[in-house]
């Protein structure tokens, strides 16, 4: 059953075949969804372009969502090409790589405004832009952290983005109810991509994730691609302004401990 047939999608934030994006540009494309992807810049474009041919995607735009103007210009392509946009997904965030270590206090200020620039305000820009473009039954989806309910060591400020961008979602959720287009986010467990590997430690940090989590398995980004197929097709259609977890568990856990040691 394609879950997605009819619709058409724009999934921004693939930078190589390890993102998140792009586990979710694969899940909708067994989905029967019409895909569009959206990338950074000139120099994601060749690692960009070979993974949409692979299935099939023509429309591929740049977009530095920090710039209006490059936004701008992408929702006027979409809208000469596929005239209204279903589903929009924004999987997105930076901050910079000497903040992502060491005590949250340190955070500049510059720092702190280009994190919530790119990691929050980026998705209120795009549904802004998209809005007039978005069909009653569609849905925006972005991609949270648990480290911005809880403290995840060297996380920082991408942590306290992450909490400005779960209460956008909310926010954002009302705005787009009477339009019948819904807004969630799902809050992914580790999975080691190019942006995890600027958080200082996450390998070492997350090396016993597998014990401690319920399900003891690794999160992947097919994981993610599924729940996200789900969200964004009609069998979520009562559900908005959402957190939804695929961290095998791992948030419900007051006290993560290996099961080796408790004997069980
Ligand atoms: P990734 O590095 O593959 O994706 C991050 C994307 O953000 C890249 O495509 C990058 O080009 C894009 N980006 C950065 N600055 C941009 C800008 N100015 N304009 C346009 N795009 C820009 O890593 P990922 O882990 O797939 O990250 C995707 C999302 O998932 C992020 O929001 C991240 O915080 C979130 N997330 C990741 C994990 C994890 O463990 N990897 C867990 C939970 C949530």
């Amino acid at each position: 059953m394609k879950l997605l047939a009819g619709k058409t999608a724009l999934i921004f934030g693939i930078a190589n075949k390890r993102s998140i994006a792009w586990g979710i540009a694969q899940a909708f494309h067994r989905h029967g969804a019409q895909l569009g992807f959206s990338y950074a810049g000139p120099a994601l474009e060749r690692r960009v372009r070979p993974l949409a041919e692979s299935l099939g995607v023509t429309f591929v735009e740049p977009c530095d969502v920090s710039s209006d103007e490059e936004i701008a210009r992408v929702a006027e392509k979409a809208e000469q090409v596929f005239g209204g946009v279903d589903i929009l997904v924004h999987s997105i965030g930076f901050a910079n790589r000497d903040e992502l270590q060491g005590p949250y206090y340190n955070t500049s200020r510059e720092g702190f405004h280009l994190a919530m620039d790119i990691s929050v305000y980026s998705f209120t820009a795009l549904a802004r832009a998209f809005q007039p473009l978005l069909r009653p039954g569609g849905a925006l989806l972005t991609l949270t952290y648990y480290g911005g309910d809880k403290v995840a060591p060297n996380y920082n400020v991408m942590g306290v983005a992450k909490a400005a961008l779960e209460a956008s979602t909310r926010y954002l959720a009302y705005d787009f109810g009477p339009q019948n287009v819904r807004v969630n986010a799902i809050s992914a467990g580790p999975i080691r991509t190019l942006a995890a590997a600027g958080v200082g430690g996450f390998k070492a940090m997350y090396k016993q994730f597998v014990d401690f989590a319920p399900l003891q398995q690794e999160i992947t980004i097919d994981d993610v691609g599924n729940t996200a197929v789900y969200l964004c097709s009609d069998m979520a259609a009562k559900t908005t302004g959402e957190v939804v977890f695929v961290d095998c568990g791992y948030n419900i856990l007051a006290v993560p401990a290996p099961r080796e040691m408790l004997g069980r």
